[in-house]
């Protein structure tokens, strides 16, 4: 972060404040009127998938060869995956106590929906999700937008750049390292369009939701939002502060423009080039964290969706008078946690993911009807929780690799 001082409606953050703002009040105005401006915000969310691939690769293979040998790279991953595993619990606890001190489903009448055939299809079992880690044609998973085999890929690449003889490491490095600066510049460029794409996006979103749908399911949002209140307003703040060395406002500021898009996209994976250019510019992480732990955590690390994941399965089984005994709690505390990791960062995977809860405790797939018509809501909160818990990921990460960090908000 830079210490001069600029006029405040410069600032990126509040120029995208200003877009969410201005996008809410259109939609509001302008009801379903607000589809005209749809163009634009589909047009940033193509700009930033269109960079996300390139990005990953690159800032990958720069970020594993300059931390050096298998060893530290795996010290990183194992740090990264303590992080990912211990705050998604955490996440699931403030989750299973909320909705069951609230009890929002008990004596909740609401409609069932009946449930879109595309979103059953897209469900997949873990050990698919596991096999996929490992890409049959790297280019393929590179096209297919395959995250978690672009990442196994392009970590072998780095880690085996460094075995090879100097003069070809260095050429793979210089390589690499030019093209992970050129794809930097095009999200920078990305990114000044960003006020404009979250206006519209979530000028659409105001404009076509119907929101007669809330009242039956007032309890139940309130549950979510007081639980994601819970985990991302105290419990990461707290671990920013005390396991990170960070003040939690700075930081918050430096990377507000991802939160925002994040919610107003739904979709970390969308996201993701904004992510690193806050964590790295504008938070000072080094590069070596955040090319590492970022992508994986858009993929895995999904505290939102795993407290989502279980508030919902239990609601569903209030609504429907089903007792979950202790026992099964404990069941559903581990596959929301499963399921939050095989979610994909796109908008509504974390509702189809529930099947999967549902299904361990003997709960009908059909109670995902009955939360279908708030899930665009809470998938934006979610999301922005998402990824504010791996942006929280680089600086922890950061301080017990014993990185500085180059310029601490
Ligand atoms: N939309 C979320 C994300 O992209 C995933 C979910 O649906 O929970 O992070």
């Amino acid at each position: 972060m830079s210490g001069e001082t600029r006029a405040w409606y410069r600032e990126l953050h509040w120029q995208i404040l200003l877009g969410l703002v201005g996008g809410f009040a259109t939609g509001l105005v302008l009801g379903e009127g607000a589809g005209y401006v749809a163009p634009l915000g589909d047009i940033f969310l193509r700009l930033l998938r269109m960079i996300i691939v390139p990005l990953i690769v690159s800032s990958l293979v720069v970020g594993t060869t300059a931390i050096g040998d298998a060893t530290k790279v795996g010290q990183l991953g194992g740090k990264a995956a303590v992080y990912y595993l211990s705050t998604s619990a955490l996440a699931v606890l403030a989750g299973l106590i909320a909705v069951n001190l609230i009890r929002p489903g008990v004596g909740a009448e609401v409609p069932l929906e009946e449930v879109p055939e595309r979103l059953s299809l897209v469900s997949q079992s873990f050990g698919d999700i596991l096999m996929r880690i490992i890409p049959q044609n790297p280019l393929r998973a590179m096209v297919e937008g395959d995250m978690l085999g672009v990442i196994f890929f392009s970590l072998l690449v780095g880690l085996f750049t460094n075995q090879l003889p100097r003069e070809q490491r260095n050429t793979i490095v210089h390589w690499f390292g030019a093209f992970f600066e050129l794809m930097m510049r095009i999200t920078d460029a990305v990114i000044r369009l960003a006020p404009i794409g979250v206006f519209a996006l979530m000028a659409e979103v105001v404009g076509t939701m119907g929101v007669e749908v809330f009242a039956p399911l007032l309890r139940y949002m309130a549950t979510v939002l007081l639980a994601l209140g819970l985990h991302a307003l105290v419990v990461l703040p707290l671990l920013l502060r005390y396991v990170g060395g960070v003040d939690p406002f700075a930081y918050s500021r430096a990377v507000s423009p991802a939160l925002l898009t994040a919610f107003s996209s739904a979709s970390s994976s969308a996201t993701l080039p904004l992510t690193m250019d806050c964590v790295e510019s504008r938070a000072g992480v080094p590069n070596e964290v955040t090319s590492f732990v970022l992508p994986l955590g858009a993929t895995i690390n999904m505290d939102g969706t795993a407290l989502y994941e279980c508030v919902a399965a239990m609601f569903i089984a209030q609504v429907y008078g089903v007792e979950i005994t202790f026992g099964q709690q404990i069941l559903v505390f581990l596959t929301a946690l499963l399921a939050s990791i095989g979610a994909a960062g796109i908008p509504m995977a974390g509702l189809v993911m529930i099947t999967v809860v549902l299904r361990a405790v003997g709960l009908p797939m059909e109670g995902v009807g009955l939360i279908l018509a708030v899930d665009r809501v809470l998938d934006m909160c979610r999301t922005s929780v998402n990824v504010w818990s791996d942006t929280i990921g680089c600086a922890v990460v950061a301080r017990w690799q014993g990185y500085p960090l180059e310029d601490r908000p």
